[in-house]
């Protein structure tokens, strides 16, 4: 046996102490990184021998665990090297890509989350596990001869002859310490499933210790390796050809704690760019937190990563799936990845899909679209308001509950608004905040026949806040609280000079002892026909910017100036007037003027417990002195 000899040229020379203590809580993805080389020898000689026009074996990859001779075996039916490509690629090119790999590590400081993949340090990852490596190897060129180069985790290396038989490579990891628990085979199995459950080729994995067992009948049979993947994953089907029943199969494999998805975009491009995938619309679980990941990034079929931040624009991260595509660099800094023009493209192209998928339900299904939109909603208006493209197709499809329960566009909702108010109320959009606006003013402007549009407190003041500044086509809105905007539309008649009794009463009763700084406004509204005596108005901006410094997590209470408003023409204040005029029952009208502004807020926003303390003793009180003058 002639055995050669060589030296890796390293300039860091501490280079292999450094490989093994990185990433010390990351030591499974050299078999990733290994199955992956595995994959593309096999990948190489499909194409080799296509174009040579030679039969080629189906490419299989092996990984065989023996845990008595401390060794973990992987095999291929790839392209296979000769000594003197084992010589460049491995000693030489393939070390000088994890040495760069090391330094920039080094030099930036970076963690290991904040590296994606980890793509880059390729086949020296097998020294994080393992003393010594072996690689033999035969080469699919007429005529090669095999070879076996051994390496002991240091600068050196050898070369011995082998009598390896078929073509393709086998890397034998003579496993260290802090490998060992690969040597188990549920270890090893659970690993090559988390990486390569996609893989493109059939690998199998087999416990060397335990080829054969007895069975039930007392009879020696082989144990058949254990297969780990499937071949062809869904993702990499025509969509045309996959059914529903498949894609929600596929969702419950990969996401087995979940509901049934509501709806999914199956991804597909060759150019300029490729990426494959398949993102669901899950069923909102309002339990788990949204940021969490749930796209699960692979590359040519291989698991990278599940996290795709900086990938994919925040708001899609609330879908579930995966993305495939050997073009999104991985072995480099999450920082830089932003700037990336390629992910831009790929960014771009995935918020235009998932945008159109999305438009085509609304116009062929809109009954459909209006059902899951429960769950979508606010992933679209949070959408609309982080990416311009998707704004552009979406925005006029975002639905809100009306008046009737029913959902309409803001297009819609201004298309109902009856004749007679439309020269007031352009533009405008009446909100109701549930829980918060006042639902009398709501019922009497529905009396009318004009309706409001339900919101929630959350994303909705940052979408109207959106819509209102960002104009997109003819459309223009401006969005109004009930209250701020009641008087405006339904005022009937001016007040009279009579009527600043009420206000004075109002004033003096309710706010009197308060300083004069501080003084809530009482102003006046006639509203013939209404049954609500009075409400609070608050001004449409201060409201929206209190909500939206409170959803953004300001713990700051922002101060809001609420106005109260009452109504003269309603009977309830007039017969409190009158009652006051007389100059009898004082502390009967006083305990009305109170008992309007309960009121006011029960309809609104509620009472706090002191107030509703202080509301139900006088309720009480009221309804004793009021039954006694009826008497
Ligand atoms: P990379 O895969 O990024 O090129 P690696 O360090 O993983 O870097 O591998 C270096 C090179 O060694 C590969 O590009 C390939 O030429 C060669 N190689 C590694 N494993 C195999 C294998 N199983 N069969 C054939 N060639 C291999
Ligand atoms: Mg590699």
């Amino acid at each position: 046996m002639t055995a050669r000899t060589g030296t890796i040229s390293v300039k860091t020379s501490d280079i292999f102490p450094i490989i093994k203590k990185w990433l010390y809580s990351e030591h499974d993805i050299f078999l990733r990184e290994l199955v992956a080389n595995a994959t593309d020898a096999i990948t190489k000689r499909a194409g080799l021998g296509r174009t040579r026009n030679e039969k080629i074996p189906e490419g299989e990859i092996s990984v065989s665990v023996n845990k008595g001779e401390k060794t973990i075996i992987i095999s291929d039916n790839g392209l296979g090297m000769s000594e003197t490509e084992v010589e460049k690629y491995i000693a030489q090119l393939a070390f000088s890509g994890a040495e760069e790999f090391v330094k920039k590590i080094e030099k930036t400081g970076e963690k290991e989350g904040e590296i994606i993949g980890k793509f880059g340090l390729g086949f020296y990852s097998s020294f994080m596990v393992a003393a010594k490596v072996d690689i033999e190897t035969l080469s699919m060129e007429e005529g090669a001869k095999a070879t076996k180069w051994t390496c002991e985790g240091d600068t050196d290396y050898s070369f011995s002859d082998s009598d390896k038989k078929d073509v393709g490579t086998t890397i034998t990891l003579h496993v260290n310490k802090d490998g060992e628990e690969f040597l188990d085979l549920w270890k090893v199995t659970n690993t090559l499933q988390k990486f390569c459950d996609y893989m493109p080729y059939k690998i199998k994995v087999e416990d060397a210790e335990n080829k054969t067992r007895e069975n039930d009948k007392g009879e020696i049979e082989q144990v058949e390796p254990t297969l780990i993947n499937e071949i062809k994953p869904l993702w990499k089907r025509d969509p045309k050809e996959v059914k529903d029943e498949e894609y929600k199969e596929f969702f419950k494999k990969m996401f087995p704690m979940e509901q049934e998805p509501l709806f999914w975009v199956h991804l597909k491009i060759d150019h300029p760019f490729t990426l494959e995938g398949i993102l669901y619309f899950p069923k909102i679980n309002t339990n788990k937190p949204f940021n969490e990941s749930n796209i699960k990034l692979y590359c040519k079929q291989v698991f990278v990563s599940d996290n795709v931040k900086n990938i994919i624009p925040d708001f899609l991260s609330m879908l579930r799936g995966v993305i495939d595509s050997n073009d999104i660099p991985l072995n480099v800094s999450r920082s830089s990845l932003q700037g990336d023009p390629n992910i831009r493209k790929i960014s771009n192209y995935i918020v235009k899909k998932v945008g159109d998928a999305l438009k085509t339900l609304f116009r062929k299904d809109r009954e459909k679209f209006e059902k899951i939109w429960p769950d979508i909603g606010l992933f679209v208006k949070y959408g609309c308001i982080s990416e311009a493209k998707f704004d552009e197709i979406l925005r006029s499809m975002v639905i809100f509950k009306n008046s009737e329960d029913k959902y309409m566009t803001l297009e819609e909702y201004q298309g109902s608004i009856p004749k007679e108010y439309t020269e007031k109320m352009k533009d405008l959009v009446l909100y109701f905040e549930d829980g918060v606006s006042d639902y009398n003013l709501k019922n009497h402007l529905w009396e009318k026949g004009v309706g409001v549009i339900h919101t929630d407190g959350h994303i909705d003041p940052h979408f109207m806040q959106h819509v209102e500044t960002q104009k997109r086509g003819d459309n223009t809105y401006r969005f109004s609280s009930v209250d701020s905007e009641i008087g405006n539309i339904l005022e009937s008649e001016n007040v009279a000079e009579e009527d600043m009794k009420v206000k004075d009463l109002f004033s003096k009763v309710l706010f009197g002892d308060q300083k004069e700084e501080e003084k809530t406004e009482v102003v006046l509204q006639k509203l013939k026909d209404s049954n609500a005596p009075a409400y609070y108005k608050i001004d449409e901006q201060m409201r929206r910017f209190s909500k939206m410094a409170e959803s953004m997590g300001g713990n700051e209470k922002f101060p809001i100036k609420k106005t109260f408003v009452v109504n003269p023409a309603n009977t309830l204040i007039q017969n409190a007037l009158k009652m006051h005029e007389k100059g009898e029952h004082k502390g009967l009208v006083n305990k009305l003027c109170h008992h309007v502004e309960d009121l006011a807020n029960i309809s609104s926003g509620g009472l706090n417990n002191e107030e509703r303390d202080s509301f139900v003793q006088r309720s009480q009180e009221l309804l004793k002195e009021l039954t006694g003058l009826a008497l």
